[in-house]
């Protein structure tokens, strides 16, 4: 699959605020994923093909971000979100380039997979990645892919002083292990970090059009206290968006 030179694949767009990177914030869900959670809740970003995702040139992109300009409250700006919008990186970073050249405040959403993103990483303002488990097996088993390009690549944002906001979708019979996550993160200096729990949710089931495969796997708020607790013993700053 190769997309157009210097079109980015567009699944949809919108404004957000708050949860996708901080303040108001215009969002761009890029088409294509390649993990594949079995409780994602945008699965119709998955495919690299999708009819109703549409290909926009990246001065197409840029134009538009900075007429939206006095849209981008309380420290906003735009954020790339999928999928996984680093598969895109060719076309992203050269745009990632030039919004910071306009004094845009970038953010990414991704799964943390491909070594684009250290490529990346000087044209980010507020990373966020995801981390669906510490073990490569378990990983494996429940996203389709090793989780060790995703490590390492936290492992870089951790050590290069850059702020990294760090998110844990909670799954229960999946990764209900906070003493693995916290003994993992407790490794680095992550006085340059923040962790964020996202209790599994239902809301994207219908977009799996009956292949849907999940079953007892919300979460309690106990649950979430007890990362919570357990994290904010060893240091670990928490938030909620
Ligand atoms: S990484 Fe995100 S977009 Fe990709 S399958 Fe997993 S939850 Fe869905």
């Amino acid at each position: 699959m190769v997309y157009e030179v210097n079109d980015l694949k567009i699944l949809q767009k919108g404004f957000n605020y708050s949860q996708d990177g901080p303040g108001n914030r215009l969002v761009y869900h890029l088409q294509g994923c390649n993990f594949r959670c079995r409780w994602c809740s945008n699965a119709d970003a998955i495919p690299l093909e999708n009819l109703a995702a549409r290909d926009v040139s990246i001065d197409e992109i840029y134009d538009e971000i900075m007429r939206s300009r006095m849209m981008f409250f309380d420290g906003g700006g735009v954020t790339f979100t999928g999928g996984e919008c680093t598969l895109q990186s060719g076309e992203l970073l050269p745009l990632l380039k030039k919004l910071k050249g306009s004094g845009i405040s970038t953010c990414i959403e991704t799964n943390g997979s491909l070594p684009s993103l250290r490529e990346m990483a000087e044209y980010i303002d507020y990373p966020i990645i995801d981390l669906k488990h510490p073990d490569d097996e378990i990983h494996k088993k429940w996203t389709g892919h090793s989780n060790a390009q995703t490590l390492e690549n936290i492992e870089f944002f951790l050590n290069s002083g850059k702020q990294v906001h760090i998110r844990i979708p909670l799954i229960n019979g999946v990764n209900i292990c906070p003493e693995k996550f916290a003994k993992y993160f407790s490794q680095f200096d992550t006085s340059n970090a923040v962790f964020e729990f996202l209790p599994y949710h239902e809301f994207g089931k219908d977009k799996w059009q009956g292949r849907y495969e999940m079953e007892n796997a919300f979460v309690s708020a106990e649950t979430v206290d007890e990362f919570t607790r357990i994290f904010n013993s060893r240091g670990l700053k928490t938030v909620k968006t």
